[in-house]
């Protein structure tokens, strides 16, 4: 819960925290933290969902036996803007540290007492032909969980 001291910056750009990247870290962190009371800036450089987006099938998330990323990620979505996440789509090119940050993006700034930086990874790419066509589709990059972990993986 927010304690008795804290700011909610208020007018133009002001923002009580900011998260910077909205993969499903970013939404669980945007979900709890506008449920806790604060104001929040999601800032997105692409689409919300982050890397679970791109991926048609997710096998492990605790109570959804089997989804498609992209379905999970919308629901994460729409359930944080829900509670009053205010998504922007916006790079984040740096930040100014403070007492009140500031964020320097693509398209302006932006000031806040918090920041979560939830800007994920990326994986390394094989740089041969097709491989961004095929990513996500038919070009697995890692051998489903319960085939890593059986020793069943078909997979050298
Ligand atoms: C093909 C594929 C299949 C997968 N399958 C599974 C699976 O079945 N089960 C599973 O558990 N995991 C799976 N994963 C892994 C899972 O997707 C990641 O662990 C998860 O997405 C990480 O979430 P995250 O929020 O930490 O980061 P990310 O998903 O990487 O999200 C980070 C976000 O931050 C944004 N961002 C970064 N920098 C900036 C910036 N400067 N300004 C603004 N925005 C920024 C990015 O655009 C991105 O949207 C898979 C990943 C891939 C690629």
């Amino acid at each position: 819960m927010p304690d008795s001291n804290q700011d909610h910056l208020t007018g133009s750009g002001g923002s009580g925290c900011a998260i910077i990247g909205a993969g499903p870290a970013g939404l669980t962190a945007g979900l709890y933290a506008a449920r806790a009371g604060y104001t929040v800036a999601l800032l997105e450089r692409l689409a919300p969902g982050g890397q679970a987006a791109t991926t048609w099938r997710v096998d492990n998330y605790p109570g959804v036996p089997q989804v498609n990323g992209a379905e999970l990620v919308q629901k994460m979505a729409d359930q944080a803007l829900g509670f009053g996440v205010g998504l922007r789509s916006e790079d984040v090119m740096r930040i100014e540290p403070g007492p009140v940050h500031r964020i320097v993006t693509s398209s302006g700034s932006l000031q806040a007492r918090a920041v979560i930086l939830a800007s994920g990874a990326s994986h390394r790419h094989l740089q041969i032909p097709g491989e961004e066509k095929l990513q996500g589709a038919a070009c697995p990059i890692a051998p489903p969980a319960t085939e890593l972990f059986s020793g069943t993986c078909p997979w050298p």
